[in-house]
């Protein structure tokens, strides 16, 4: 391969670490697993070991994840980094660091240790010559390694975190791992799935989340826990070996995390072996086994970078596997009209749920019809499980293929319409407008902006409308007028001033052109330009009732799938009912023949950038439509002219690098003739 080429596919593969960076350090919520996580790693690693000039300063691998970004937080610099450990995938590399050691410090002892898979958090304590104890002063997270953020508060109200320790010394520095059991995390997210709140994504993101909180009573409820695993600072004698510092503490009444000494290669990879046995059977995740040099002095000998801990290494195991047999297939709809279908199973061997990594697991999303079956998924099929110890459980292959694959309905299991596949995504939907299932989206959308425009009317008003019977499809809008005292009297949209506003608008929208009213019916890819597109090709909207599919294929920028839902659209009879309703109450979905429409600028695309002396962007945008041209959001080689004001930015730059031509406003309005004169959009948006 090329090196620009490597350069390439390395710079997407920083982009791609970065953002899953974000989810999981600054958003707790994470889209991958960090098996897959730490592959992602892997690779660019190599290829950083392979280029080293494609390294930045703030390339993945030399930063520790989240900088501590929340606002809430107080900063506090670590007085030592906490810093991570370097990950190895197999037994080989776990012999070659044992041997590393072994060469230099021959007789060198090991501690191999569970890898809670939680977040860090190190306690600083100090001497009160009152009792001649030690006192907890400070808690700190981890943070991006050097600086993190005071968790005091909460630090003190989890029961493992030792407020007073009974040892003779001046000063000691303690880190740990915060974790939420099982336990504590199915109950907190069957409480939320109750309350119809959002649940967690695993144990490690609601641990996170807690202990950042701002209410310690929160933190409290939700029952965190912790094990010691490091002496970050202290005396000589929690120095020289970490086992021994680790059984000072538990004789000081610390919980530490589980450790085995071990001598030789053998030794260390038993442990991780019997580490390994274990995870069925605890009551929290494992993100592996950290294997370190004892001897805390000695570890300097190995360093491992500026990011990772010297002397350590974390083994990580392959994610567990169980064969599970299908039982039930749960298809629902969501609000987007969208099926969704979730498996129900239980485990070949036990005839219960799948335990893996601790946890229960009895149920998967299985996506869509073709991963239905391509995965050949059926009652009574068998199917591996697999899961990372977090993130969601998924299918991975079929073991026994069922004897029917399953068959998602044709009809909508909400309202019994038919489905619509499509055939990009293979989603399929249920496009009734008047589901129950998704009425309100569909109402909302047909209130937006881009659509019917009708101020004051959001998606909260349109769920209580809904909620309270007075809408049950877009058509029912132009009847609330009907009900505007009841609607008053129950003060649902506000008081009269409010309602009669509010009517007002609905009444002024019937006016729009009917460009707005086909976007408004929210039909599949068929936004406001395709709308526009369409309409040229009719006099009234109505008539779209009376185009062929092959008609509609043959508009410009029109496929087969639009086509096809077009067609549907406009021949189910759900929709005729309810476009007939419309026109009864007198939309307009007649066209104005638009006097100052020109197609000076027809074949050309123009992209709109900056701020303009008078016009806005949409403004700008639908003249460019208007007089025959194309608006386009991104400067290419396709561009023909980029329209630019003040603070033009970056799209100004890349048309200036590509030899496109730039002009002003002014030229602009020279060209469609409409020097200085500010054109009435006629549509009320801006
Ligand atoms: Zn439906």
């Amino acid at each position: 391969m090329a090196t620009d080429e490597i350069k390439k596919e390395y710079d997407e593969l920083v982009n791609t670490i970065r953002h899953h960076m974000d989810l999981y350090y600054n958003q707790d919520e994470p889209e991958i697993s960090d098996y897959e996580y730490d592959r992602l790693m892997q690779s660019l690693k190599k290829i950083e070991s392979e280029h080293p000039e494609f390294v930045a300063d703030d390339s993945p691998t030399k930063i520790i994840g989240g900088a501590a970004k929340r606002e809430a937080g107080v900063k506090v610099t670590h007085n030592v980094p906490m810093l991570s450990i370097e990950d190895v995938f197999n037994k080989e590399d776990v012999k070659a660091f044992v041997s590393k050691v072994h060469a230099k410090h021959p007789g060198a002892l090991f501690s191999v240790e569970q890898k809670i898979d939680g977040l860090s958090m190190s306690l600083r304590y100090n001497r009160d010559e009152k009792d001649g104890k030690l006192h907890l002063t400070l808690a700190e997270t981890r943070g991006d390694g050097l600086i993190g953020e005071d968790v005091t508060a909460n630090a003190l109200v989890i029961p493992d975190v030792q407020k007073i320790i009974d040892l003779p010394y001046e000063y000691i520095e303690l880190r740990g791992e915060v974790y939420m059991s099982h336990e504590s995390f199915e109950a907190y997210n069957e409480k939320q799935e109750k309350e119809g709140k959002k649940t967690a994504a695993n144990p490690r993101n609601l641990a996170a989340g807690t202990l950042r909180q701002l209410d310690p009573g929160i933190t409290r409820q939700r029952g965190l826990k912790m094990f010691v695993f490091n002496v970050q600072d202290g005396p000589e004698e929690l120095r020289k070996s970490h086992a021994d510092a680790l059984d000072i503490l538990e004789k000081a009444g610390i919980k530490c995390v589980f450790h085995t000494k071990a001598l030789d290669a053998d030794e260390v990879i038993k442990a991780i072996d019997d580490i390994g046995q274990m995870r069925d059977t605890l009551d929290f995740d494992l993100d592996g086994a950290v294997v370190k040099v004892d001897n805390t002095y000695w570890r300097n000998d190995f360093p491992a970078g500026s990011k990772y801990s010297s002397g350590h290494i974390a083994y990580k195991y392959p994610p567990e596997e169980r064969v599970v047999v299908m039982d039930e297939i749960l298809v629902d709809v969501g609000r987007t009209g969208k099926l969704t279908f979730t498996g129900l199973f239980h485990d070949r061997e036990t005839g219960k749920a799948a335990r893996l990594c601790g946890t229960s697991v009895s149920r998967a999303t299985l996506h869509n019809q073709d991963y239905i079956t391509n995965m050949k998924i059926g009652i009574g099929g068998e199917y591996k499980l697999f899961k990372s110890g977090e993130i969601i459980p998924k299918l991975n292959g079929c073991v026994k293929e069922p004897e029917v694959v399953y068959k998602a309905p044709e009809t909508c299991p909400i309202c019994g319409s038919h489905l619509v596949r499509e055939a990009d995504t293979a989603d399929i939907r249920c496009i009734n407008p008047t589901c129950p299932a998704q009425i309100t989206r569909t109402i909302a959308y047909f209130t937006s902006r881009d659509a019917m425009n009708i101020m004051g009317l959001g998606d909260t008003l349109v769920e209580a409308l809904v909620n309270d019977g007075y809408l049950s499809n877009y058509a029912d809008i132009y009847k609330l007028r009907l009900k505007r005292d009841e609607l008053i009297e129950k003060g649902i949209i506000g008081k009269e001033k409010n309602t009669d506003k509010l009517l007002a608008e609905i009444e002024k929208s019937k006016d729009n052109d009917p460009v707005r009213l086909l976007t408004a019916l929210a039909i599949r890819n068929v936004g406001k330009s395709t709308a526009r597109e369409i309409m040229k090709h009719v006099d009234d909207l109505y008539d779209l009732t009376k185009v062929t599919k092959d008609g509609f294929l043959q508009m410009p920028d029109i496929g087969e799938t639009t086509a096809g839902d077009l067609y549907e659209f406009f021949h189910d009879e759900h929709n005729l009912e309810i476009l007939d309703d419309m026109r009864n109450m007198g939309l307009n979905m007649k066209v104005k023949k638009d006097e100052d429409a020109s197609e000076t600028l027809l074949g050309m695309t123009i992209v709109v950038t900056g701020t303009l002396p008078t016009l806005g962007r949409k403004e700008a945008e639908e003249l460019i439509a208007k007089n025959g041209g194309k608006a386009s959001g991104s400067v290419s080689k396709k561009t023909t002219l980029v329209l630019a004001g003040e603070n033009a930015g970056s799209k100004l730059t890349k048309a200036t690098e590509l030899g496109i031509r730039v002009i002003d406003e002014a030229e602009f309005l020279n060209m469609i003739n409409m020097n200085g004169a500010k054109t009435d959009a006629n549509q009320g948006t801006e």
